[in-house]
Protein backbone atom coordinates (compact mmCIF):
# COMPACT_ATOMS: atom_id res chain seq x y z
CA UNK A 1 0.00 0.00 0.00
CA UNK A 2 0.97 2.83 -0.56
CA UNK A 3 -0.92 5.10 2.46
CA UNK A 4 1.65 7.06 4.46
CA UNK A 5 -0.51 6.94 7.22
CA UNK A 6 0.77 5.36 10.33
CA UNK A 7 -2.22 4.37 11.48
CA UNK A 8 -2.49 2.29 8.47
CA UNK A 9 -1.26 -1.74 7.26
CA UNK A 10 0.91 -1.93 4.30
CA UNK A 11 -1.48 -4.06 1.61
CA UNK A 12 1.90 -6.31 1.16
CA UNK A 13 2.76 -6.46 4.86
CA UNK A 14 0.14 -9.36 5.06
CA UNK A 15 1.81 -12.97 5.71
CA UNK A 16 0.45 -15.60 3.91
CA UNK A 17 -1.40 -18.02 5.11
CA UNK A 18 0.62 -21.08 4.66
CA UNK A 19 3.60 -18.63 6.71
CA UNK A 20 0.77 -17.99 9.72
CA UNK A 21 0.36 -21.80 9.77
CA UNK A 22 4.22 -22.32 9.80
CA UNK A 23 4.48 -20.59 12.51
CA UNK A 24 4.47 -21.05 16.55
CA UNK A 25 0.67 -22.92 15.67
CA UNK A 26 0.64 -25.39 13.38
CA UNK A 27 -2.44 -25.40 12.34
CA UNK A 28 -3.60 -27.45 9.35
CA UNK A 29 -7.02 -25.14 9.48
CA UNK A 30 -6.15 -22.51 6.84
CA UNK A 31 -4.11 -24.84 4.76
CA UNK A 32 -5.25 -25.31 1.39
CA UNK A 33 -5.43 -28.98 -0.65
CA UNK A 34 -2.09 -28.60 -1.86
CA UNK A 35 -0.05 -27.00 0.72
CA UNK A 36 -1.56 -30.49 3.22
CA UNK A 37 -0.59 -32.75 0.04
CA UNK A 38 2.92 -31.30 0.99
CA UNK A 39 2.87 -31.85 4.79
CA UNK A 40 1.70 -34.83 4.32
CA UNK A 41 4.87 -35.73 2.16
CA UNK A 42 7.14 -33.84 4.56
CA UNK A 43 5.50 -36.52 7.19
CA UNK A 44 6.83 -39.47 4.45
CA UNK A 45 2.79 -40.09 3.89
CA UNK A 46 1.06 -40.15 0.67
CA UNK A 47 -0.49 -37.05 -0.66
CA UNK A 48 -3.24 -37.90 -1.33
CA UNK A 49 -3.78 -37.88 2.45
CA UNK A 50 -3.78 -34.20 1.98
CA UNK A 51 -6.42 -34.37 0.44
CA UNK A 52 -8.29 -36.72 3.14
CA UNK A 53 -7.28 -34.27 5.83
CA UNK A 54 -8.62 -30.69 3.68
CA UNK A 55 -12.10 -33.05 2.96
CA UNK A 56 -11.83 -33.60 6.98
CA UNK A 57 -11.08 -29.65 7.72
CA UNK A 58 -13.70 -27.95 4.90
CA UNK A 59 -16.80 -30.16 4.48
CA UNK A 60 -16.79 -32.60 7.85
CA UNK A 61 -15.90 -29.41 9.98
CA UNK A 62 -13.54 -31.33 12.50
CA UNK A 63 -12.12 -29.62 15.55
CA UNK A 64 -9.87 -31.97 17.07
CA UNK A 65 -7.18 -34.58 14.79
CA UNK A 66 -9.24 -37.35 16.61
CA UNK A 67 -12.22 -36.65 14.69
CA UNK A 68 -10.23 -37.07 11.69
CA UNK A 69 -11.39 -41.02 11.36
CA UNK A 70 -10.01 -41.40 7.65
CA UNK A 71 -6.91 -41.21 8.77
CA UNK A 72 -5.30 -43.83 10.94
CA UNK A 73 -4.95 -43.70 14.70
CA UNK A 74 -1.14 -43.87 13.89
CA UNK A 75 -1.14 -41.45 11.79
CA UNK A 76 -3.03 -38.88 13.85
CA UNK A 77 -0.33 -39.69 16.45
CA UNK A 78 2.17 -38.63 14.27
CA UNK A 79 0.73 -35.48 13.30
CA UNK A 80 0.10 -34.52 17.01
CA UNK A 81 3.62 -35.48 17.68
CA UNK A 82 5.10 -33.09 15.36
CA UNK A 83 3.02 -30.18 16.88
CA UNK A 84 0.25 -30.27 14.45
CA UNK A 85 -3.40 -29.12 15.23
CA UNK A 86 -6.77 -28.53 13.74
CA UNK A 87 -6.52 -25.31 15.23
CA UNK A 88 -10.19 -23.59 13.96
CA UNK A 89 -11.30 -20.58 15.26
CA UNK A 90 -13.90 -21.42 18.10
CA UNK A 91 -17.14 -19.70 19.08
CA UNK A 92 -16.56 -18.96 22.48
CA UNK A 93 -19.40 -16.95 23.44
CA UNK A 94 -22.44 -16.29 21.75
CA UNK A 95 -24.96 -13.31 22.25
CA UNK A 96 -28.30 -13.62 21.07
CA UNK A 97 -30.84 -11.20 19.52
CA UNK A 98 -34.88 -11.16 19.86
CA UNK A 99 -34.71 -10.96 16.37
CA UNK A 100 -32.97 -13.87 15.59
CA UNK A 101 -29.19 -12.40 14.94
CA UNK A 102 -26.65 -14.20 16.60
CA UNK A 103 -23.46 -12.60 17.46
CA UNK A 104 -20.19 -14.65 18.07
CA UNK A 105 -17.07 -13.69 20.19
CA UNK A 106 -14.53 -15.66 18.18
CA UNK A 107 -11.40 -16.91 19.58
CA UNK A 108 -8.33 -16.90 17.20
CA UNK A 109 -4.98 -17.47 17.55
CA UNK A 110 -3.70 -21.22 18.92
CA UNK A 111 -4.32 -21.75 22.78
CA UNK A 112 -1.42 -21.88 25.19
CA UNK A 113 0.92 -19.17 23.29
CA UNK A 114 -0.55 -16.18 24.29
CA UNK A 115 -1.73 -14.69 21.52
CA UNK A 116 -5.25 -15.41 21.59
CA UNK A 117 -7.59 -12.69 20.21
CA UNK A 118 -10.98 -12.55 19.88
CA UNK A 119 -13.52 -11.35 16.87
CA UNK A 120 -16.79 -11.13 16.33
CA UNK A 121 -18.95 -12.77 13.40
CA UNK A 122 -22.48 -12.08 13.39
CA UNK A 123 -25.15 -14.99 11.85
CA UNK A 124 -28.36 -12.96 10.52
CA UNK A 125 -31.12 -15.44 9.27
CA UNK A 126 -32.92 -13.88 6.52
CA UNK A 127 -30.16 -11.76 5.48
CA UNK A 128 -30.06 -8.06 6.27
CA UNK A 129 -31.91 -7.10 3.13
CA UNK A 130 -29.19 -5.48 1.63
CA UNK A 131 -27.17 -8.49 0.23
CA UNK A 132 -29.46 -11.40 -1.15
CA UNK A 133 -26.64 -12.76 -3.40
CA UNK A 134 -28.19 -14.03 -6.24
CA UNK A 135 -29.76 -10.96 -8.09
CA UNK A 136 -32.88 -10.49 -5.60
CA UNK A 137 -32.49 -7.92 -3.01
CA UNK A 138 -35.28 -8.07 -0.93
CA UNK A 139 -37.26 -11.34 0.49
CA UNK A 140 -40.18 -12.40 -1.66
CA UNK A 141 -43.71 -14.20 -0.27
CA UNK A 142 -41.73 -17.45 -0.82
CA UNK A 143 -39.03 -16.53 1.40
CA UNK A 144 -41.66 -16.34 4.68
CA UNK A 145 -42.67 -20.04 4.18
CA UNK A 146 -39.72 -21.50 6.28
CA UNK A 147 -38.66 -19.90 9.72
CA UNK A 148 -35.00 -19.04 7.50
CA UNK A 149 -35.39 -19.35 3.75
CA UNK A 150 -31.42 -17.32 3.60
CA UNK A 151 -28.97 -16.22 6.07
CA UNK A 152 -25.87 -14.04 5.74
CA UNK A 153 -22.88 -14.41 7.83
CA UNK A 154 -20.63 -11.14 8.24
CA UNK A 155 -17.05 -11.66 8.70
CA UNK A 156 -14.28 -10.10 10.48
CA UNK A 157 -10.56 -9.67 8.70
CA UNK A 158 -8.72 -7.61 11.61
CA UNK A 159 -8.66 -7.43 15.16
CA UNK A 160 -9.66 -3.35 15.25
CA UNK A 161 -9.56 -1.46 12.35
CA UNK A 162 -7.34 1.39 12.02
CA UNK A 163 -9.85 3.11 9.46
CA UNK A 164 -11.10 5.56 12.33
CA UNK A 165 -14.75 5.87 10.58
CA UNK A 166 -16.24 8.61 13.05
CA UNK A 167 -19.50 6.70 12.93
CA UNK A 168 -17.84 2.94 14.22
CA UNK A 169 -17.66 1.41 16.99
CA UNK A 170 -14.98 -0.90 16.09
CA UNK A 171 -12.76 2.37 14.93
CA UNK A 172 -12.61 2.26 18.61
CA UNK A 173 -10.45 -0.34 19.04
CA UNK A 174 -7.50 0.77 16.72
CA UNK A 175 -6.09 -1.84 14.78
CA UNK A 176 -4.32 -5.04 16.90
CA UNK A 177 -3.85 -7.62 13.89
CA UNK A 178 -4.51 -8.46 11.06
CA UNK A 179 -6.44 -11.64 10.83
CA UNK A 180 -4.95 -15.05 8.82
CA UNK A 181 -6.40 -16.62 6.05
CA UNK A 182 -7.60 -19.50 8.17
CA UNK A 183 -8.96 -17.67 10.78
CA UNK A 184 -10.92 -15.51 8.57
CA UNK A 185 -12.60 -18.69 7.12
CA UNK A 186 -12.47 -20.28 9.98
CA UNK A 187 -15.11 -17.79 11.39
CA UNK A 188 -17.64 -19.16 8.41
CA UNK A 189 -16.67 -22.62 8.82
CA UNK A 190 -17.69 -22.40 12.53
CA UNK A 191 -20.51 -20.88 12.17
CA UNK A 192 -21.56 -23.30 9.81
CA UNK A 193 -21.04 -26.14 11.89
CA UNK A 194 -23.32 -23.90 14.71
CA UNK A 195 -26.21 -23.62 12.44
CA UNK A 196 -25.79 -26.99 10.70
CA UNK A 197 -25.98 -25.54 7.28
CA UNK A 198 -25.68 -28.01 4.37
CA UNK A 199 -23.12 -25.71 1.52
CA UNK A 200 -25.04 -25.99 -1.71
CA UNK A 201 -28.53 -26.35 -0.21
CA UNK A 202 -29.17 -23.15 1.74
CA UNK A 203 -29.28 -19.48 0.07
CA UNK A 204 -26.28 -18.61 2.50
CA UNK A 205 -24.48 -15.16 1.54
CA UNK A 206 -21.19 -14.16 3.17
CA UNK A 207 -20.48 -10.34 3.67
CA UNK A 208 -16.80 -8.94 4.86
CA UNK A 209 -17.92 -6.22 6.62
CA UNK A 210 -17.23 -7.21 10.45
CA UNK A 211 -14.44 -5.84 12.09
CA UNK A 212 -11.30 -4.34 10.07
CA UNK A 213 -10.69 -3.31 6.51
CA UNK A 214 -10.55 -6.34 4.01
CA UNK A 215 -8.55 -4.60 1.70
CA UNK A 216 -5.97 -3.42 4.02
CA UNK A 217 -5.46 -7.19 4.65
CA UNK A 218 -5.73 -8.05 1.29
CA UNK A 219 -3.59 -11.28 0.97
CA UNK A 220 -5.10 -13.36 3.68
CA UNK A 221 -8.22 -11.67 3.08
CA UNK A 222 -8.05 -13.06 -0.26
CA UNK A 223 -6.51 -16.28 1.05
CA UNK A 224 -9.86 -16.61 2.66
CA UNK A 225 -12.18 -16.37 0.02
CA UNK A 226 -10.07 -19.01 -2.01
CA UNK A 227 -10.43 -21.28 0.90
CA UNK A 228 -14.53 -20.60 1.37
CA UNK A 229 -14.71 -21.02 -2.71
CA UNK A 230 -12.02 -24.12 -3.29
CA UNK A 231 -12.22 -25.95 -0.44
CA UNK A 232 -15.76 -25.03 1.48
CA UNK A 233 -17.39 -25.20 -1.71
CA UNK A 234 -19.03 -21.45 -1.13
CA UNK A 235 -19.81 -19.23 -4.61
CA UNK A 236 -18.13 -16.06 -4.89
CA UNK A 237 -21.03 -14.71 -6.65
CA UNK A 238 -22.82 -15.17 -3.00
CA UNK A 239 -20.08 -13.28 -0.97
CA UNK A 240 -19.48 -9.34 -1.01
CA UNK A 241 -16.78 -7.36 0.34
CA UNK A 242 -17.48 -3.93 1.55
CA UNK A 243 -14.10 -1.80 1.19
CA UNK A 244 -14.33 2.20 2.98
CA UNK A 245 -12.28 3.01 -0.72
CA UNK A 246 -8.84 1.74 -0.42
CA UNK A 247 -7.60 2.25 -3.98
CA UNK A 248 -4.74 0.32 -4.68
CA UNK A 249 -6.88 -2.77 -2.96
CA UNK A 250 -9.82 -2.40 -5.06
CA UNK A 251 -7.37 -2.33 -8.01
CA UNK A 252 -5.77 -5.38 -7.01
CA UNK A 253 -9.31 -6.79 -6.57
CA UNK A 254 -10.38 -5.68 -10.26
CA UNK A 255 -7.38 -8.16 -11.00
CA UNK A 256 -8.41 -11.16 -9.55
CA UNK A 257 -10.52 -13.38 -11.69
CA UNK A 258 -14.19 -14.31 -11.76
CA UNK A 259 -13.71 -17.29 -10.11
CA UNK A 260 -12.84 -16.34 -6.94
CA UNK A 261 -13.72 -12.92 -6.95
CA UNK A 262 -16.96 -11.54 -4.55
CA UNK A 263 -19.03 -8.89 -5.39
CA UNK A 264 -17.76 -5.29 -3.87
CA UNK A 265 -19.08 -2.96 -1.84
CA UNK A 266 -18.52 0.66 -1.37
CA UNK A 267 -18.93 1.74 2.11
CA UNK A 268 -19.85 5.78 0.61
CA UNK A 269 -21.79 6.83 3.49
CA UNK A 270 -21.67 10.78 2.41
CA UNK A 271 -22.90 12.66 -0.83
CA UNK A 272 -19.30 14.60 -1.22
CA UNK A 273 -15.62 14.93 0.07
CA UNK A 274 -16.18 17.53 2.41
CA UNK A 275 -18.74 15.43 4.83
CA UNK A 276 -17.08 12.37 4.24
CA UNK A 277 -13.49 13.42 4.93
CA UNK A 278 -14.64 14.46 7.88
CA UNK A 279 -16.77 11.09 8.74
CA UNK A 280 -14.02 8.97 7.35
CA UNK A 281 -10.17 10.53 7.14
CA UNK A 282 -9.53 7.95 4.59
CA UNK A 283 -10.89 10.00 1.85
CA UNK A 284 -8.17 12.39 2.83
CA UNK A 285 -6.06 9.78 1.01
CA UNK A 286 -8.32 8.77 -1.57
CA UNK A 287 -11.09 11.09 -2.64
CA UNK A 288 -14.25 9.84 -3.89
CA UNK A 289 -13.63 10.92 -7.47
CA UNK A 290 -10.10 8.18 -7.00
CA UNK A 291 -12.67 5.66 -5.80
CA UNK A 292 -15.34 5.53 -9.08
CA UNK A 293 -12.47 5.81 -10.94
CA UNK A 294 -10.79 2.45 -9.68
CA UNK A 295 -14.36 1.07 -9.31
CA UNK A 296 -15.47 1.42 -12.88
CA UNK A 297 -11.89 -0.67 -13.82
CA UNK A 298 -13.74 -3.77 -12.60
CA UNK A 299 -14.79 -6.14 -14.76
CA UNK A 300 -18.43 -6.83 -13.90
CA UNK A 301 -20.21 -10.30 -14.24
CA UNK A 302 -23.42 -9.84 -17.01
CA UNK A 303 -26.12 -8.42 -14.06
CA UNK A 304 -23.65 -8.08 -11.48
CA UNK A 305 -23.76 -4.51 -9.75
CA UNK A 306 -21.72 -2.42 -7.11
CA UNK A 307 -23.59 -1.64 -4.05
CA UNK A 308 -22.64 1.81 -2.53
CA UNK A 309 -23.45 1.49 1.30
CA UNK A 310 -24.79 4.44 2.75
CA UNK A 311 -24.98 5.08 6.49
CA UNK A 312 -27.72 7.89 7.51
CA UNK A 313 -26.92 10.09 10.08
CA UNK A 314 -29.95 12.14 11.81
CA UNK A 315 -29.25 15.86 10.33
CA UNK A 316 -25.49 14.93 8.94
CA UNK A 317 -26.12 12.88 5.75
CA UNK A 318 -29.56 12.52 5.90
CA UNK A 319 -31.16 15.30 3.95
CA UNK A 320 -32.91 15.60 0.88
CA UNK A 321 -30.14 17.43 -1.09
CA UNK A 322 -27.51 14.69 0.05
CA UNK A 323 -30.07 12.53 -1.65
CA UNK A 324 -29.63 14.43 -4.88
CA UNK A 325 -25.81 14.37 -4.51
CA UNK A 326 -25.41 10.94 -3.62
CA UNK A 327 -27.86 10.38 -7.38
CA UNK A 328 -25.85 12.45 -9.12
CA UNK A 329 -22.45 10.99 -7.88
CA UNK A 330 -23.65 7.16 -9.02
CA UNK A 331 -25.08 8.16 -12.24
CA UNK A 332 -22.50 10.13 -13.69
CA UNK A 333 -20.61 6.96 -14.26
CA UNK A 334 -22.72 4.51 -15.82
CA UNK A 335 -22.00 2.11 -13.79
CA UNK A 336 -24.71 -0.74 -12.84
CA UNK A 337 -25.12 0.05 -8.67
CA UNK A 338 -27.56 0.00 -6.09
CA UNK A 339 -27.37 1.93 -2.76
CA UNK A 340 -27.68 0.25 0.31
CA UNK A 341 -29.04 2.78 3.19
CA UNK A 342 -28.63 1.59 6.80
CA UNK A 343 -30.02 3.80 9.12
CA UNK A 344 -26.95 4.41 11.17
CA UNK A 345 -26.80 2.44 14.66
CA UNK A 346 -26.04 4.07 18.10
CA UNK A 347 -22.74 3.23 20.08
CA UNK A 348 -21.66 4.48 23.44
CA UNK A 349 -19.46 7.47 22.79
CA UNK A 350 -20.31 8.36 19.10
CA UNK A 351 -21.82 11.34 19.08
CA UNK A 352 -24.08 11.21 15.97
CA UNK A 353 -28.08 10.69 16.10
CA UNK A 354 -30.18 8.06 14.36
CA UNK A 355 -32.19 10.07 11.09
CA UNK A 356 -35.86 10.02 11.52
CA UNK A 357 -38.03 7.57 9.72
CA UNK A 358 -39.25 10.17 7.65
CA UNK A 359 -35.95 11.31 6.52
CA UNK A 360 -35.17 7.87 5.70
CA UNK A 361 -38.42 7.55 3.52
CA UNK A 362 -37.63 10.74 1.78
CA UNK A 363 -34.00 9.83 1.05
CA UNK A 364 -34.69 6.07 -0.55
CA UNK A 365 -37.51 8.11 -2.78
CA UNK A 366 -35.33 10.68 -4.54
CA UNK A 367 -32.87 7.97 -5.46
CA UNK A 368 -35.68 5.57 -6.82
CA UNK A 369 -37.29 8.86 -8.18
CA UNK A 370 -33.69 9.18 -9.90
CA UNK A 371 -34.35 5.54 -10.82
CA UNK A 372 -31.33 3.74 -8.86
CA UNK A 373 -31.65 0.58 -6.95
CA UNK A 374 -31.78 1.67 -3.40
CA UNK A 375 -32.55 -0.92 -0.03
CA UNK A 376 -33.40 -0.50 2.97
CA UNK A 377 -31.32 -2.68 5.05
CA UNK A 378 -32.80 -3.55 8.67
CA UNK A 379 -30.82 -3.12 11.43
CA UNK A 380 -30.15 -6.58 13.12
CA UNK A 381 -28.99 -7.63 16.33
CA UNK A 382 -29.07 -3.81 17.37
CA UNK A 383 -29.94 -4.70 21.19
CA UNK A 384 -26.75 -7.55 21.17
CA UNK A 385 -24.15 -4.72 19.51
CA UNK A 386 -24.26 -6.92 16.32
CA UNK A 387 -25.64 -4.14 13.84
CA UNK A 388 -23.21 -2.45 11.40
CA UNK A 389 -20.84 -0.48 12.80
CA UNK A 390 -21.59 -1.73 16.26
CA UNK A 391 -18.80 -4.53 16.48
CA UNK A 392 -16.67 -3.92 19.49
CA UNK A 393 -16.12 -7.08 20.95
CA UNK A 394 -18.93 -6.04 23.70
CA UNK A 395 -19.05 -8.83 26.27
CA UNK A 396 -21.23 -7.18 28.64
CA UNK A 397 -24.48 -8.36 27.46
CA UNK A 398 -26.04 -11.40 28.19
CA UNK A 399 -24.72 -15.23 27.03
CA UNK A 400 -26.09 -17.77 25.72
CA UNK A 401 -26.82 -19.58 28.58
CA UNK A 402 -29.45 -16.69 29.55
CA UNK A 403 -30.44 -15.31 25.98
CA UNK A 404 -30.67 -12.15 25.18
CA UNK A 405 -34.15 -11.10 25.62
CA UNK A 406 -33.22 -7.06 25.99
CA UNK A 407 -35.59 -5.09 24.50
CA UNK A 408 -34.01 -2.62 21.89
CA UNK A 409 -34.60 1.16 23.43
CA UNK A 410 -36.37 2.43 19.69
CA UNK A 411 -39.89 1.26 19.43
CA UNK A 412 -40.66 -1.51 17.17
CA UNK A 413 -41.60 0.69 14.23
CA UNK A 414 -38.50 2.16 14.11
CA UNK A 415 -36.93 -1.50 13.69
CA UNK A 416 -38.80 -2.36 11.15
CA UNK A 417 -38.66 0.88 9.36
S1 LIG B 1 -16.67 1.27 9.30
FE1 LIG B 1 -15.35 -0.45 8.67
S2 LIG B 1 -13.52 0.57 7.80
FE2 LIG B 1 -14.58 2.13 9.02
S3 LIG B 1 -13.62 2.02 11.08
FE3 LIG B 1 -15.44 0.67 11.11
S4 LIG B 1 -14.63 -1.38 10.61
FE4 LIG B 1 -13.07 0.13 9.98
Amino acid sequence: MKAESGKLVPLDAAKSPAADAEGCARRLFGLDREALKERMEDLGEPSWRGRQVAEALYRQRVEGLGEITTLSKQLRGKLADSGWEVGRPAIRQVFKSVDGTERYLVECGPAGTGSVETVETVWMPEGDDGEAGDGSDSSGPEVQAKSWNRATICVSSQVGCAVNCQFCLTAKLGLQRNLTAGEIAGQVVSVLARQGIEVGKERLNLVFMGMGEPFLNYDNFMGAVRLLVGEVGLSPQRMTVSTSGIVPGIERFAQEPVEVRPKLAISLNAPNDLIRQELMPINRKWNIEAVMDAVGRIQLRPRERVTFEYVLLGGRTDQPEHAKQVARLLRSRGLPVKVNLIAWNPGPGIPYSMPAPGAIDAFRAILAGEGIAVYLRRPRGRDIYAACGQLKRTSEKTSEETSALIEPKESKEERDS
